[in-house]
């Protein structure tokens, strides 16, 4: 059934889970400390858009378990229809925020619902380990639940040769085992939103592997004892004014280190347990790593959206729309997102049925986008960056708006249309996606949070079918003339 936002907000407080911040334990309602306030407004205002009549049917369908409405993020697309429907929703939900939510809770949601469709493989050599994945997934569906994830080892030492060999565990790793489930000690980074999650989802972290410790697939409460989240400084900047901070006060979502300290994770939690053989099908035969590309293909496009609406503005609030190369910056920005459009839609068109009869996207075209992404995004910030020049820079705050030096900035920072409130108000929108610490996130976020763009370019010369057009090249070279 899906929640309102308050019950979002309402569980996630009463969890309690541990989270510190700036050396300090949180203690009172996450949702009031003002490194989490923002965010988790806005995470509510997503569960509230579920429940509003005009909304529902583009969000939300029917549960075949229990007839009630639940979140569109849990379905199994099984046509391109399905796809559609999915495609309509994830956009919905990421205009609500400009796509500057990167962990919306329909981006794991969606990877539950693919390990659940995917539940066979994990069942390969024991089933109550498919089982366990397919009763969380169902429970979480029921229970519009939200997560977090990780798959990263600490980041302490990236030599292809290193084996980790400290006394104490760095990276997280099975220590025991006893009736009642797997005890992990160690660390994962990262998790974006953790501790503001119902359950944070553990997925095999690669490299280790050589050790079967290492081996293990499971979800878990974020309040799960001896479960810590070590969050990063705030990037909200101000939180007490969406004038001086618009974006940061809103959706700075924070990152965390994950600390599980002898964290017993129960059996029914665990889906992938010491199993190399289903690591490599996880990563080779499920199509997980797709369907959470189709998610973020869209929102890559609203985010692309905003910043097309930004520059536009920028140029009409300072009227430079008559130089060539103003409109050929803006046209890089129309031809990112044109191109970004092209490939969600070629995704969705070439989409086949798997082996578990779920409606996967093309994953080629979608690879092709989480290649070129991280490397257009921080040209279009920097293109924004070019259009704003000096007013990127001036931009006195709310305060000096009801002050007696009003009269001076009212006349000297208006804009060619506009007053200087509204001018500084513009400004200070396109400085925080791409100046402030909340704005120099974004572009690191874009660059990474998928993988290091490196190894996943590697991924795709590897994966991409080449063949055919080296036979081109073969049987052209055998021509004789
Ligand atoms: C803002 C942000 C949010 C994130 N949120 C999440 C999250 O919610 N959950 C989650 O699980 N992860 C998250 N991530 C982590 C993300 O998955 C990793 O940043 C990404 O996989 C790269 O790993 P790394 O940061 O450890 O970089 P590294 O792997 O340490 O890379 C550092 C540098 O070394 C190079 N390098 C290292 N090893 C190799 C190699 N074997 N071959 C070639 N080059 C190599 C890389 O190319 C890069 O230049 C987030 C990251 C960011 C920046």
């Amino acid at each position: 059934m899906t929640i309102s936002g308050k019950d979002f907000i309402n569980r996630i407080d009463h969890l309690k889970s541990e989270i510190w911040v700036d050396g300090q334990k949180m203690v009172g309602k996450v949702s009031e400390h003002p490194a989490f306030r923002g965010v988790m407004r806005s995470k509510a205002q997503l569960f509230d858009m579920q429940n509003d009549p005009a909304l529902r049917d583009v969000l939300t369908f029917i549960s075949p378990k229990t007839e009630k409405r639940v979140s569109f993020s849990y379905h199994q697309p099984k046509t391109k229809d399905d796809l559609l429907f999915r495609k309509k929703a994830t956009e919905l939900w990421a205009r609500a925020n400009f796509g500057l939510l990167g962990r919306s809770p329909d981006y794991l949601n969606t990877g539950l619902m693919i390990l659940a469709t995917s539940h066979n493989l994990f069942s390969a050599k024991d089933k109550k380990f498919g089982d366990h994945i397919l009763q969380n997934y169902e429970y979480a569906m029921e229970h519009d639940l939200t997560f977090t994830h990780t798959f990263i080892n600490p980041q302490v030492n990236r030599s292809i040769s290193y084996l980790e060999g400290s006394e104490e565990n760095i990276a997280a790793k099975v220590i025991g085992e006893n009736r009642e489930g797997i005890i992990i000690q160690g660390a994962r980074l990262l998790a974006t939103q953790g501790g503001i999650t119902d359950e944070i989802l553990v997925l095999p972290a690669g490299g280790n592997f050589i050790e079967e410790a290492y081996i293990y697939g499971f979800t878990v409460p974020s309040n799960a004892k001896g479960l810590k989240f070590i969050c990063r400084g705030s990037f909200v900047n101000d939180e007490d004014s969406s004038f001086n901070s618009p974006l940061g006060s809103r959706f700075e979502e924070m990152d965390s280190i994950v600390v599980f300290d002898h964290v017993l994770v129960p059996w029914e939690k665990v889906f992938l347990y010491k199993d190399l053989n289903i690591v490599h099908r996880f990563y080779s035969g499920v199509n997980f790593n797709t369907m959470l590309l189709f998610q973020s293909v869209i929102r890559m496009i609203v985010k692309t959206e905003f910043i097309l609406g930004l520059a536009e503005s920028i140029i009409k609030a300072i009227n430079i729309s008559e130089y060539q190369h103003i409109q050929d910056k803006v046209t890089e920005i129309i031809a990112a997102l044109e191109i970004m459009k092209g490939l969600h839609l070629s995704s969705r068109m070439n989409a086949e049925l798997d082996e578990w009869g779920t409606m996967i996207p093309d994953a080629k075209p979608l690879h092709a986008a989480i290649h070129y992404y991280p490397r257009v995004y921080p040209r279009l910030v920097e293109i924004l960056q070019l259009l704003g020049g000096s007013g990127l820079i001036l931009l006195p705050t709310e305060k000096s708006f009801e002050s007696p030096i009003r009269k001076y900035i009212d006349t000297y920072l208006q804009g060619s249309n506009s007053a200087a409130e509204d001018r500084v108000m513009l400004f200070r929108l396109v400085w925080d996606l791409c100046m402030s610490a909340f704005g120099t996130r974004q572009t690191h976020y874009e660059r990474f949070f998928f993988g290091d763009p490196v190894r996943l370019a590697m991924g795709l010369y590897n994966g991409y079918p080449k063949k055919e057009y080296t036979n081109r090249v073969e049987e052209f070279l055998k021509e004789d003339v």
